[in-house]
């Protein structure tokens, strides 16, 4: 039960359990269980709704949007009274200085305040003003977070047009409704506190009804009785209005006594992804080696890629004879997008063939993953303008994009966050995955050289077996003074006595470096 404890601490530390996709609520359930949680996004039918209902959603959001803001600047100018040693803000003392209890009686009533939020917003009700409370206090709170780990000034949180607020169903603040005989709309969602009719003398609060659009695909995925959230979103780009969902639900845990091993993981430029399975028995055999290509993006990608090079470059002429380049521009961003998207594709397409074989691979080992995160860019393969800056912020938004998805996939089949570990990739592809030599040469097909022990393998291969090794090392060290694996995406920290049951596998990943005819 250990394992759950350190993650109730460590959700509860991050505050941010939206975003976190794995964690543990419940200590006592007798078999563990993994909350996993899960988005679905229904578009509002405005096309079926009168004028009136749409400006009213327009309205919530930008009051929302203004309050919020009100109390990132209320927050500002009283650092001093609302925050915390550690940083956080209290949220009592802020509420005294922001809203009256007239309503309660039974407390001691605070009929004056320095920031009277209910005189400013009269139509707007106390929970929706603490739904936009938590939503800027969570925003400072990251924001100085974010700050005391650099020394570079940060520029102030500040929301800009239609932020949404997150409602949540705990407070009954909305109702979901399902009536598959009704003509307009088969699933509703009633809002309650929406804005009142009249502008003033209405102490109740008027409900609003918005239809949603429901397909057969989100029927199947939609469970009514799972709804966690919601925030009401507005895509400036179509022009329509989203209702956000959040689920969440409960898998069983995986847990494995089969033996450890550890499968790492590479992503190339050439294969998508390489992945190789370390194991106490130490021997690499074809079976725990995959390859993900994906040639018909790649060659896609390709093409996009000269198309927006090749445009660049006419821009760059365009602009030094100091001609139009409108329509280049608009064309450029357009061909940016596609590639993106099909980059988000292929993506998408390596992390389900990885799922597939890391599920065949659970039933026999009790399984770790560690993916090499690329701390400096291939300068080797110029890509886009050839901006060198704008290249490794593409080749980190890569590889963020491709983790949190493995992460988010595998949660749904019981896999803890801890079990993807992000290590430090330097040197990974220039080492020998044999001897540790750095005498070693890497040819232009991919071919990997050692020429201190002459192996041979694919380049990527030999990577991904160092970044295998790499986790098994640093799960190790405890003995030398380390505790925690750092995870270098998230900057989570593990405990190492997680990773206790990997002693075996490190075991031997001692004796092949003394005998290295077992690799
Ligand atoms: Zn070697």
């Amino acid at each position: 039960m250990k394992i759950e404890e350190d993650n109730v601490q460590k959700k509860l530390k991050n505050g941010k359990q939206k975003n976190e996709k794995s964690g543990k609520t419940n200590c006592t359930l007798q078999a563990p269980s993994l909350p996993v949680y899960d988005t679905v996004k229904l578009r509002i039918k405005t096309e079926r709704m009168t004028a009136r209902k749409c400006d009213k959603l327009r309205i919530i959001t930008t009051r929302d949007t203004r309050i919020c803001n009100d109390y990132l600047r209320i927050i500002k100018h009283n650092e001093n009274k609302v925050l915390r040693n550690n940083g956080t803000v209290n949220k009592s003392l802020l509420d005294k200085l922001t809203l009256t209890t007239s309503k309660r009686t039974n407390h001691k009533l605070r009929t004056t305040v320095p920031h009277d939020l209910k005189k400013r917003y009269p139509r707007c009700s106390h929970d929706e003003f603490i739904e936009c409370r938590d939503k800027a206090i969570w925003t400072y709170e990251s924001w100085k977070t974010q700050q005391s780990l650099t020394k570079k000034e940060l520029k102030r949180p500040r929301f800009k047009k239609k932020t949404p607020r997150i409602q949540s169903i705990n407070r009954e603040r909305f109702l979901m409704i399902y009536s598959p005989k009704n003509t307009v709309a088969k699933i509703w969602l009633v809002l309650r506190d929406s804005l009142d009719t009249k502008r003033s003398g209405k102490s109740n609060h008027k409900k609003l009804w918005l239809p949603l659009a429901l397909s057969p695909y989100h029927k199947q995925k939609m469970k009514l009785e799972k709804i966690k959230t919601l925030e009401l979103v507005y895509s400036p780009k179509n022009q329509q209005w989203w209702a956000h969902f959040t689920l969440q639900y409960t898998v069983p845990l995986y847990h494995s006594t089969q033996p450890p091993a550890v499968l790492g993981v590479d992503l190339g430029i050439k294969k998508t992804a390489v992945a190789v399975l370390l194991t106490p028995s130490g021997k690499v055999i074809m079976d725990n080696i995959k390859f993900i290509v994906d040639k018909e993006r790649q060659q896609q990608i390709h093409k996009l890629d000269y198309r927006i090079k090749s445009i660049q470059s006419v821009l760059d002429t365009r602009k030094y004879n100091g001609q139009p380049t409108n329509q280049l521009n608009v064309k450029l961003y357009q061909l940016r997008r596609r590639l993106r998207s099909v980059k988000e594709q292929e993506l998408g397409y390596a992390v389900n063939q990885l799922v597939d074989f890391i599920l065949q691979l659970k039933k026999r080992y009790n399984l770790f993953i560690s993916v090499g995160y690329p701390g400096k860019i291939q300068k080797s393969h110029p890509r886009g303008s050839g901006n060198k800056s704008l290249r490794s912020s593409v080749h980190k938004w890569r590889f963020r994009f491709f983790v949190t998805k493995l992460k988010q996939k595998l949660a749904l089949h019981g896999f803890e966050s801890h079990r993807v570990v992000v290590i430090n990739e330097s040197w990974t592809s220039k080492r020998c995955s044999r001897c540790d030599s750095l005498n070693t040469t890497r040819t232009g097909q991919g071919q990997f050289n050692c020429h201190d022990c002459s192996y041979e393998l694919d380049a990527d291969l030999n990577g991904a077996k160092n970044i295998g090794k790499r986790l098994i090392q640093y799960a190790l060290k405890p003995k030398q003074g380390f505790t925690k694996i750092g995870d270098k995406l998230s900057s989570d920290y593990y405990p190492i006595t997680l990773f206790k049951c990997l002693a075996p596998l490190g075991q031997w990943l001692k004796d092949s470096a003394k005998n290295p005819s077992t690799l």
